[in-house]
């Protein structure tokens, strides 16, 4: 079980953001998930480095995935731990865009375009607001 400290540690390190889409948890319905990036089943431990913050879509659609296809090779997800966003990802007006195989893959795989997705960082945009 991940404890109360360590879940506070985890949602502070992220500002309170998403790891995966960046969405402000302010912005959704529901509470955000403290996940495991490597999931139990595949015996990712309770430490902070393999812990992030993430939205409840993100965390649905990655579920226990480690790993998708892009241009029909196996890649590795996004890691928020290892991996810098900015490497990964960029921003396309609301979009998110992929620019490394690994961050297509995630892209699709955590839908992070979904229309009602897009549309909050739309919302956000329209009120002046960074993603
Ligand atoms: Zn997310």
């Amino acid at each position: 079980m991940v404890d109360v400290v360590t879940r506070r540690s985890v949602r502070q390190r992220a500002g309170n953001r998403c790891e995966y889409c960046r969405l402000p948890e302010e912005l959704s319905d529901v509470p955000f998930h403290v996940e495991h990036i490597v999931a139990r089943q595949h015996q990712g431990g309770d430490e902070l480095a393999n812990l992030a913050l993430a939205c409840d879509r993100c965390n649905l659609y990655k579920g226990p995935n480690l790993a998708a296809r892009e241009g029909g090779r196996t890649v590795d997800l996004f890691h928020p731990r290892r991996h810098v966003w900015e490497e990964y990802f960029e921003f396309s007006g609301a979009k998110i865009i992929g620019i490394s195989p690994t961050g297509r893959a995630t892209v699709r795989l955590l839908n992070m375009n979904a229309p009602r997705r897009v549309a909050i960082r739309q919302r956000m945009l329209d009120r002046g607001e960074s993603l």
